[in-house]
């Protein structure tokens, strides 16, 4: 078995150690006999349907952000990407990347930046910095992360959060809710990075991945997640 990681716009939206997301993903999936490419899909790269079996697409500054929102809609990439995840392709987004993926994102300064129309959100620029270590409580487990944005993100009518917000801001500090969750997509401002210190979050995108591609359940084999689990109690003690 092999899977393709489509890293998008990783030269400029890398920011907070979000590579960090497509390691844990290249470890558990090797560390279990499955072949891993990591495809980096940039300013001006072309995409193709199908080429791409999970996408990753991290933080990055509000300049960058601004050249990659033109080159979603010029490319064209922004729509294939968005009929990826019609068809349940999994996709891992964070802050600055999942702002991109939504209706819009105004900056302090200049024009409304256009999303992909993928989460029904939108995202507004504010003056609180919401920095800090941060617990969510999904259907089935917390999860722990680091946020560092201005920008408040509200879910439109439809949106479905990923999570209650624990511990931290969230999407916008104000309705404890946190990310966004469409089909297999999710969207949130957990940096870190988010995934090696949650081995199962990082095991629901692998498994995802698998009953899209192979169109059936693969089950994972079991890993030590020791190391995974210390990081893990360790961001949760911090809470106090
Ligand atoms: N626009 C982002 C913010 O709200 C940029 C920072 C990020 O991606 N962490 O701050």
């Amino acid at each position: 078995m092999k899977l393709t990681i489509g890293y998008l716009y990783g030269d400029c939206m890398n920011i907070y150690g979000d590579r960090g997301n497509i390691i844990a993903l290249q470890k558990r999936a090797q560390w279990r006999g499955i072949g891993v490419e990591v495809k980096n899909i940039s300013l001006k790269d072309k995409l193709k349907a199908g080429e791409v079996d999970l996408f990753f697409f991290g933080g990055g500054q509000d300049q960058a952000q601004a050249l990659v929102a033109k080159d979603l809609e010029e490319s064209g990439k922004g729509k294939i990407i968005k009929e990826e995840i019609e068809r349940g392709v999994p996709l891992l987004s964070i802050c600055g990347g999942y702002q991109l993926l939504g209706e819009y994102y105004k900056p302090h300064d200049g024009p409304k930046l256009p999303g992909v129309n993928l989460f029904p959100v939108y995202t507004v620029a504010s003056y609180d910095r919401m920095i800090g270590n941060i617990i969510v409580k999904l259907t089935d487990q917390l999860i722990v992360g680091f946020e560092n944005h201005s920008g408040k993100t509200y879910l439109k009518e439809g949106g479905q959060p990923l999570g209650k917000v624990i511990k931290g801001f969230g999407n916008n500090g104000e309705d404890h809710t946190e990310g966004c969750i469409y089909k297999n997509a999710v969207g949130c401002y957990m940096h870190g990075s988010l995934l090696p210190k949650n081995p199962q979050f990082t095991d629901w995108f692998i498994q995802k991945v698998l009953d899209i591609k192979y169109g059936k359940k693969i089950k994972l084999s079991p890993l030590d997640d020791d190391l995974e689990i210390k990081a893990y109690q360790t961001a949760i003690s911090r809470f106090g």
